[in-house]
C-alpha cells in the first residue's frame, strides 16, 4: 500500500512538482497555510503509484512516500 503525505507547512507552494506527476495528481490547494502559500495537495491519493518523481523534485523535502506492505 502506497501512502503519499505533503507537509502543508514545509511547501512554499513553488509548483515545481505538479508538472512531475505522470498522473497529474498534484494541485495547489485553495487553502493557505500559515506562511501564506498554498500548498500542493494530491487530488485522487488512490492512483498514486508511488514513483516518488515528485518528492524527488521537492528542494523542499515537503513530499513523503511510505509504502507499506
Ligand atoms: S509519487 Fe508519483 S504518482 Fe504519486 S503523486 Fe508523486 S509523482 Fe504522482
Ligand atoms: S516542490 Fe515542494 S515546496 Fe514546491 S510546491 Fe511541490 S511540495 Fe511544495
Amino acid at each position: 500500500m502506497i501512502k503519499i503525505t505533503i507537509n502543508r507547512e514545509r511547501c512554499k507552494g513553488c509548483s515545481l512538482c505538479i508538472p512531475f506527476c505522470p498522473k497529474g495528481l498534484l494541485k495547489p490547494s485553495e487553502s493557505l497555510n500559515s506562511s501564506g502559500y498554498h500548498p500542493v495537495e494530491v487530488v485522487r491519493p488512490d492512483e498514486c503509484t508511488g514513483c516518488a518523481a515528485c518528492a524527488k523534485m521537492c528542494p523542499d523535502l515537503a513530499i513523503k512516500i511510505i509504502k507499506e506492505e
